[in-house]
């Protein structure tokens, strides 16, 4: 994994020092002797990860961390603050100021680089989610994240301890307690299926399981689908850092070492759930916006460009297969009128009701679309041009004898529909061609008067 790292301290030696043993492992490091200077590198967007020293001259690392969160272009960026004073009221100062992570002077090696590679792979999650989200949602998304994060930044965590030593895990649970509400689970097996079944935010594994390999856990969590994004919190002893170094690799998020410090707990759980709150909230935003991209926002039916796609394989299958395909174009009749006498809103009424209507008619192998303003497209797999012309008569009468409500239920209007029918011709046949007989016939059937069937005479 490679990524950019700014590394902010005031004493240039502290700085070289990181640096090295950064660029070690193929990481870009960036660095400012600075708060503000820090600030300005983040506010460019090129950097991954901050490595923020909490005693400087100036604006302090505290202050330059709770800037950089309260900024939505770098809210996402992940800060450790270094601290040499290893209090834990400092700790609590720092996710105060919304730190990520810890580090404490002098710093270890391991623990920063396996620090700095979960928050940095957590991080690139999330920039992915955040470009998704924006490709379809040209504004808006920062004030939905914000608002998001604040809003679940204080309920209640659900999280699942696996842990079979009773004294280790009531310790966890006494801390863990008055924020979250803790369950254990003493055996492995019942525990990987909770995590899967009962919506836990965090599991916290302990690594002395009596016969039990608590790798073989974390590697069946990250293979399900239900758990692969659940964070995982390793508790280790101090000798285990081999162990760690495995476990971090194959994705485990996070870990603490024996004695267990409470504020550290609380802290570090804190963050994978915030954490994936908000990645949760931007998952949910890119679902959104994808359904956005293919549905027609009035109707809820599929849009055109989707329907494009949809026809494109569907014709290629039946082509193939030989199998009938027959495709309708249902359009409303003289609605121009519609909106020019009862208004509008009024038309947007009655194109939702038409909609309805046409969903509540066809098969679910059958795909109906919003073509146009008040032009609808119905494409009908094994479906011959006989048995289309059928569904399009019931369509059509189902329409006309039963009317239209409009002005919030005090009126009502009827409506008709001409239909156009066409159906695939033989392997010379193209999509356009079958598009355009079918247009053909729509056209016949509304120079005929309209409220009626063409099927095209291929
Ligand atoms: P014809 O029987 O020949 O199809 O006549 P028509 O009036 O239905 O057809 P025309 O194409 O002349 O007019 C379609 C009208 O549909 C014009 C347009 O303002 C209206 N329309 C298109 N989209 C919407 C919409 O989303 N909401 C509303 N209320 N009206 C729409
Ligand atoms: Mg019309
Ligand atoms: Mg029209």
């Amino acid at each position: 994994m490679t990524a950019r790292v700014l590394v902010v301290d005031d004493i240039e030696a502290n700085i070289k020092l990181l640096e090295a043993r950064l660029m070690a492992e193929y990481f870009q490091v960036f660095s400012a002797s600075n708060g503000q200077d820090a600030l300005d590198i983040c506010a460019k967007g090129q950097c991954d990860i901050v490595l923020l020293d909490v005693m400087m001259p100036g604006m302090d690392g505290y202050e330059v961390c709770r800037r950089l969160k309260a900024d939505p272009k770098t809210m996402n960026i992940p800060v450790v603050m270094i601290t040499a004073l290893d209090q834990p009221s400092d700790k609590v100062a720092g996710l105060e100021a919304g730190a990520d992570d810890f580090l404490t002077k002098p710093v270890n090696d391991l623990t920063m680089l396996t620090r700095v590679k979960s928050l940095v792979r957590l991080k690139m999650v999330t920039d992915e989610l955040i470009l998704r989200a924006e490709s379809g949602k040209e504004s808006g998304l920062d004030q939905l994240v914000i608002h998001n994060v604040n809003q679940t930044a204080n309920e209640r965590g659900k999280i699942l301890v696996v842990d079979d030593r009773t004294s280790s895990y009531q310790r966890v649970v006494q801390t863990l307690s008055r924020q979250n509400d803790v369950s254990v689970i003493t055996d492995p097996q019942e525990a990987l299926f909770a995590a899967a079944e009962d919506g836990y935010e965090v599991v916290i594994i302990s690594t002395a399981l009596k016969d039990f390999d608590a790798l073989r856990l974390c590697s069946q969590l990250r293979s399900l689908n239900r758990t692969r994004m659940l964070p995982i919190l390793l508790m280790a002893n101090p000798e285990e850092e081999a162990m760690l170094i495995r476990a971090i690799d194959m994705g485990v998020n996070d870990y603490i070492v024996r004695p267990l410090d409470p504020s550290e707990l609380l802290a570090r759980v804190r963050t994978q759930i915030k954490r994936s709150r908000y990645n949760d909230s931007l998952r949910d935003s890119v679902q959104q916006t994808m359904e956005m991209a293919i549905k027609d926002s009035l109707t809820g039916l599929n849009n055109r460009r989707y329907f494009d796609g949809h026809f494109s394989s569907a014709f290629e299958k039946a082509q193939t297969s030989g199998q009938p395909l027959s495709l309708l174009i249902v359009d409303i009749d003289h609605f121009k009128q519609v909106n020019d006498i009862h208004g509008h809103d009024a038309g947007d009424d009655v194109l939702r009701q038409f909609a309805a209507r046409i969903g509540k008619n066809v098969r679910n192998l059958d795909m109906a679309c919003r073509y146009g303003g008040e032009e609808f497209v119905l494409l009908m797999p094994d479906t011959d041009i006989h048995l289309a012309t059928v569904v399009a008569e019931r369509t059509r009468r189902e329409i006309a004898a039963h009317p239209f409500i409009i002005h919030g239920g005090t009126k009502q209007i009827t409506i008709t529909v001409s239909v156009g029918a066409s159906t695939l011709d033989g392997i010379e046949d193209t999509r356009d061609a079958m598009m355009k007989r079918a247009d053909v016939a729509l056209y016949h059937a509304k120079r005929n008067g309209r409220n009626q069937v063409v099927s095209d005479a291929a």
